[in-house]
């Protein structure tokens, strides 16, 4: 009999192959680490500094127009660029190395300087959903990329310079690390099991309970039984879709909705605004239909017990594997437990 709540653990990740270490006694031990300084609360709506306010011009010499909506332009230091050669190198099969073109761009997503994701109606996430959605095809279309990178850094402990929400997307010609191994995972399991692995999880979870932090029609989020990050989760159509622009009208609806619910409960709980990085999932933008994949997101949040103290990757995580005290079960209790207003 395992008892995940007090033995130490290992859990198996079936999306990327990997194992987490699990050591529910040690969360009572003392922290004597780093702390962090606490987010600023408080921006202004429009900030005249800010190279992602309307109007104001960026570092480059763009100046952004007035926009009232979205805005999505090519980010001025983009990490990789469009006319990139296709080289690679190949010594010994040692010393390899491969040009690597592709698209980078910026989504402001709203005018807002000071409207984070959890503050902003559900009608203008829906307008940030639609331009994900018309990003993915308009990059997703170019013969020569096949995967689209949808993703948000929140808070200056993530690396995020500027407070003005707005998320990134790197379009390239190779599939990266992460999506590859999920790839591979999920066309194992349907070649073997004859479905799909995202859409069996789920229904485990749906069916036992203990992880969902919260549900709507279309959509469910939760904590993964594999989580690695104190308060990860995973955010899942309830339909089985491998990639957003297949998602219909509520649906669409739906992801803005229970994106804006669960931000505001990470925002409740620690009552600072929650640092993350997020993205999307989805399938490989290589024309063929890949009916194993089953698109999701993921939130890796670094906060593990107040406003400033975080988890470190270090030591046996960095040389072993991922390792954490507080359980996944835990931690969706205390999510669940959060308002879904602010
Ligand atoms: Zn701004
Ligand atoms: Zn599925
Ligand atoms: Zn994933």
């Amino acid at each position: 009999m395992l008892h995940w709540d007090r033995d130490p653990h290992r859990r198996y990740n079936p999306l990327n192959q990997e194992w987490v270490l699990i050591s529910p006694h040690r969360t009572q031990r003392p922290w004597q680490g780093q702390v962090e300084a606490a987010a600023p609360d408080g921006q202004p709506a429009y900030d005249p500094d800010c190279y992602l306010c309307p109007g104001n011009s960026r570092a480059g010499g763009a100046r952004n127009p007035k926009y009232t909506s979205t805005f999505v332009f090519d980010n001025d230091y983009a990490a990789v660029l469009p006319d990139t050669p296709i080289e690679r190198f190949d010594e010994g099969g040692l010393l390899i190395a491969e040009n690597e073109p592709g698209v980078s761009r910026v989504i402001c997503f709203s005018p807002r300087h000071d409207l984070t994701t959890p503050r902003m109606e559900v009608a203008a996430l829906r307008l940030v959903v639609d331009t994900w959605i018309a990003q993915f095809e308009e990059l997703g279309a170019i013969p020569w990329i096949n995967h689209v990178q949808i993703f948000e850094n929140r808070g200056a402990m993530m690396g995020c310079s500027n407070p003005h929400p707005h998320c990134q997307v790197w379009a390239t010609r190779t599939i990266p690390d992460r999506p590859i191994r999920e790839h591979k995972a999920q066309g194992e399991y349907l070649r073997t099991k004859g479905g799909c692995l995202l859409c069996d999880y789920l229904a485990l979870e749906r069916a036992r309970g203990e992880r969902i932090v919260c549900e709507n029609e279309a959509f469910a989020a939760l904590v993964p039984f594999w989580a690695v990050w104190p308060f990860e989760t995973m955010v899942l159509p309830k339909r089985h879709i491998a990639s957003m622009e297949q998602m219909e009208d509520a649906e669409r609806d739906g992801l803005a909705g229970i994106l804006k619910r669960l931000t505001a409960r990470y925002d409740n709980l620690f009552s600072t605004p929650f640092p993350y990085s997020m993205g999307f999932h989805q399938r490989p933008t290589d024309g063929q239909p890949h009916p194993e994949w089953h698109l999701h997101s993921h939130y890796l949040p670094p906060l593990l017990r107040s406003a400033t103290v975080r988890k470190f990757m270090v030591g046996y995580e960095l040389l072993a594997t991922p390792q954490r005290d507080i359980t996944p079960e835990t931690a969706a209790a205390r999510l669940r437990e959060c308002p879904e207003v602010i």
